[in-house]
């Protein structure tokens, strides 16, 4: 027999899981990769490669930085990909970079 209380146990185990699902590293790793080319990295001039950036657009650029030392990045120190709050659902590189650069406290 189905009770109130392990009604809503079983209910409050399924939002659990449904939430770690959406939270965990594993979904982030199965996210699709940035294309450079979509109109959001176009926009932010963003590249895979800090060194592949347009120096003429983007003249306060630096080499050094990247999405890997980046404050907005969701990865961790030395993935080689990571989420990004401005390409929800996408990852980008660890050594990529666009011009929402904020340089890690
Ligand atoms: Fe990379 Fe930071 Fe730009 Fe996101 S905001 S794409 S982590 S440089």
């Amino acid at each position: 027999m189905t009770t109130r209380r392990t009604f809503l146990r079983g209910v409050s185990g399924v939002v659990a899981i449904a939430v770690a699902g959406i939270e965990t590293p594993q979904a982030n790793a199965q996210a699709a990769k940035v294309d450079e080319a979509d109109p959001q990295a176009v926009a932010l001039g963003y590249r895979h490669d800090t060194t592949k950036v347009d120096k003429a657009k983007f003249p306060k650029h630096e080499a050094s930085q990247k999405c890997g030392n980046c404050q907005l990045f969701q990865g961790k120190a030395g993935d080689a990909w990571g989420g990004c709050p401005l390409f929800p659902g996408k990852q980008v590189s660890g050594n990529g970079w666009c011009s929402s650069y904020v340089k890690k406290a």
